[in-house]
């Protein structure tokens, strides 16, 4: 069973024990970071909702429940592993692991220089260990090539708010002021089943007469519940917001006031919207002039209203233009800043926030100072105690980095760290084998995941309730998470590999640290001064605040649980409208190609379900990736529900088992990710890159569709 509605969902988000008692902690999953409350022990977790906890008062998803079943897990990796001559995985001690690993990259980096060695890290990893990886790059590995799986979840916000506001915190406002505010557009979210707890804020919202509209190409669960649901072309979404704006313009609906003192360029914006005439909008995204007018004017009309943004807007070639249109439309409706209105960016991974603030980007130090700014590079320098023209400059973005993986001119080397990203990157096949080519490929998981299985060395690490640190949620909510239960014996932490590592490599003065909130108090320091400034916060702050807002910049600051009252992050403190044209997707259908494939997520897996495809239950509800197709679509193929489908692109292909509903535009296909091997839709995907974020078009290509009298088959065009 995939498909549940959205009053099950709803009901789905209260508590699942009756105990409210244990470790208080949060779920590992996604960006919401629900509370949660632990008892009992690895092999028989209890988890319940906490309800003191502000963001989902006590309510969990189907994967929050069921979160400890990976813990005690029969496949959970217990000792190290490397390959023997025969080239098996046999288990190894973390003594020789670690002299081979440190033996390799000496060679390595001795034989084609610093930057052979790459790093690659997770927006699930802490703030502790997403900061001590950045660190390990640069000084103990001294070398530019680090990226994470952030680029492929947040990055075009990312960039996007940092052109807008001149800082990047996906919601500048708690998750409480969306029960407050009037209307709220919700853009390429599926939220009803990827963060169930947080449509109790629309509920409450909906409840106080507010309404939802919706923009997606699929009738989603959640644009099901919508007031209107604007189903648009895949890859139209600038062209829609820039029509929006056109009607808010033409019909007087803009707040003039608000833009003269609290903004700038919204000439070059507006001058460019008023080419997005109702009629060409409606031909570019496929939506009615009619409904373009009425949700302008439902936006327009409201006293408060709230645009929130997430992966169906960014992850496209134009994922950075798209989300600026988005944010042009907010600051002409003078939404951002004031209360119970603004517009906020929807993180997905759990620490999707954080992961992108404390320097495992490419282009990243601590704190979110860019490495090529001489100020940033000296402050860090001085924090690190080492010279600063050692510390590398930018590497290269997370698919650059792979693409080039074991040639010549690319890494040779590559440490992965809480990433699987032979099933999450797109041309997923192309990747396999850029990691195969690698000299070395070494993998720190809790499981044998896609990517561990293609590694040289193997290394289990503990999982989310065996570990403290901190993480931040969605609204920019620094939080604790606690240790409930002491690791299995043979596994260590993400952290002792690194300072191990760093030992070994000869820099044991620079990774000496008796606790995880040493590391956090480095953190700290290394983020003061900065736009991701954490210099106030403290664990026991933490503890005894329920979590504290960043930016906090000294002990005595309450942290800033709202963004922009008074003035934007820019040089003149005013937020920037951008001019954004609508451009095509890389790909546009064909006679050849001559449907669009879309993917996402479904409720019960998170992410490249490494985790919750490991977990019985969930693997009841969503057992397979379904590709969902229109009715009319099926009978043009001769395809009925179940029937197994073969999908073909420019990459690759496919066969997944069909679904037959009306939920789909008659031009798109959808596919979640969730799944490796012969099911993974980023087989498919097209790693066409954003010029800015260099964000990969997970959510749009041209495809083909074949109907198959056989059992779900591979075949790959690149070999
Ligand atoms: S997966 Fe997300 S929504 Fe579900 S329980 Fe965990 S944190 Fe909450």
């Amino acid at each position: 069973m995939q498909e549940s509605t959205i009053s099950q969902q709803i009901q789905g988000a209260g508590t699942h024990a009756d105990a409210h008692t244990g470790i208080a902690t949060h779920c590992p999953y996604c960006a919401l970071q629900c509370g949660i409350h632990l008892r009992g022990s690895q092999a028989n977790v209890v988890i319940a909702g906490n309800r003191d906890f502000p963001v989902n008062k006590g309510g969990l998803c189907i994967k929050g429940w069921t979160a400890g079943g990976t813990l005690a897990h029969p496949e959970r990796l217990l000792t190290p592993l490397a390959r023997d001559a025969s080239g098996t995985l046999v288990p190894v001690t973390w003594d020789e692991a670690i002299s081979r690993i440190v033996h390799a990259f000496q060679h390595i980096q001795a034989s084609y220089g610093r930057d052979a060695v790459g790093v690659f890290g997770g927006g699930a990893l802490t703030n502790e260990k997403a900061y001590l990886l950045g660190k390990f790059a640069r000084v103990a590995l001294r070398t530019a090539n680090i990226d994470y799986n952030g680029r492929f979840c947040m990055s075009s916000a990312a960039a996007a708010a940092l052109k807008a506001f001149g800082i990047d915190r996906g919601l500048p406002f708690p998750l409480e002021a969306i029960a407050q505010t009037g209307v709220i557009l919700l853009v390429g979210s599926n939220s009803a089943e990827t963060m169930p707890p947080m449509m109790q804020y629309i509920e409450a919202q909906r409840a106080r007469g507010g309404q939802l509209l919706v923009v997606d190409p699929r009738s989603s669960v959640t644009a099901r519940a919508a007031t209107l649901h604007l189903k648009l072309i895949p890859g139209t979404d600038a062209a829609l917001a820039n029509g929006l704006l056109h009607i808010l313009i033409r019909d007087r609906l803009i707040d003039r006031a608000y833009i003269r003192a609290r903004t700038e360029d919204f000439e070059k914006a507006r001058s460019l919207a008023a080419t997005y005439w109702p009629e060409r909008v409606e031909r570019l995204t496929g939506v009615a002039e009619a409904q373009l007018v009425q949700a302008a004017h439902m936006l327009g009309t409201a006293s408060t209203a709230m645009i929130l943004t997430a992966r169906g807007v960014e992850q496209q070639s134009q994922g950075v233009n798209n989300t600026l249109a988005f944010i042009n439309l907010a600051l002409a409706l003078g939404l951002v800043g004031r209360p119970a209105s603004g517009y906020g960016c929807l993180t997905g991974q759990g620490n999707g926030q954080g992961g992108r603030e404390h320097g495992q980007k490419a282009d990243q130090l601590p704190g979110y100072r860019k490495i090529d700014d001489p100020d940033a590079r000296q402050y860090i320098a001085g924090v690190w105690g080492v010279p600063e023209h050692e510390l590398p400059g930018p590497g290269k973005s997370a698919y650059e980095m792979l693409d080039r993986a074991g040639q010549e001119d690319g890494i040779r080397a590559l440490l992965v760290v809480g990433s699987n990203l032979a099933v999450s990157m797109p041309r997923s096949l192309h990747i396999r084998e850029r990691l195969k080519a690698l000299d070395l490929l070494v993998v720190a998981d809790f499981f044998l995941s896609e990517t561990a299985q293609l590694a040289d060395i193997v290394l289990p690490v503990t999982q989310w309730a065996e570990e403290e640190g901190t993480m931040t949620n969605l609204e920019g909510r620094v939080i604790a998470r606690k240790r409930a239960f002491d690791p299995p014996p043979g596994v260590r932490s993400d952290i002792d590999l690194l300072c191990a590592l760093a030992e070994r490599l000869g820099e044991s003065q620079h990774f000496s640290y008796s606790h995880n909130e040493e590391i956090f108090e480095e953190l700290c320091r290394a983020s003061a001064g900065g736009t991701a400034d954490y210099a106030g916060i403290s664990y026991a702050r933490i503890e005894a605040e329920q979590g504290v807002f960043w930016p906090c910049p000294s002990a005595d600051h309450p942290g800033t649980p709202r963004l922009f009252q008074e003035r934007f992050y820019t040089p003149t403190g005013k937020a920037r409208f951008h001019a954004v044209r609508h451009q095509a997707p890389a790909e546009v259908v064909d006679s050849t190609y001559p449907l669009y494939l879309t993917t996402g997520r479904v409720l019960a897996h998170y992410q490249s379900g490494t985790q919750t495809r490991r977990i019985a239950r969930l693997n009841e509800v969503a057992p397979e990736p379904l590709a969902a197709l229109h009715p009319v679509v099926a009978q043009h193929y001769g395809l009925s529900d179940g029937d197994a489908v073969k999908l073909t692109t420019r990459r690759g292909t496919a066969t997944f088992t069909a679904r037959v509903t009306a939920e789909m535009r008659e031009d798109t296909i959808f596919v979640p990710f969730h799944w490796g091997g012969q099911q993974a839709v980023n087989i498919l995907t097209n790693p066409a890159l954003d010029p800015i974020s260099r964000m990969p078009e997970f959510k749009v290509c041209a495809v083909r569709i074949e109907a198959v009298l056989i059992n779900p088959v591979l075949t790959n065009k690149e070999g």
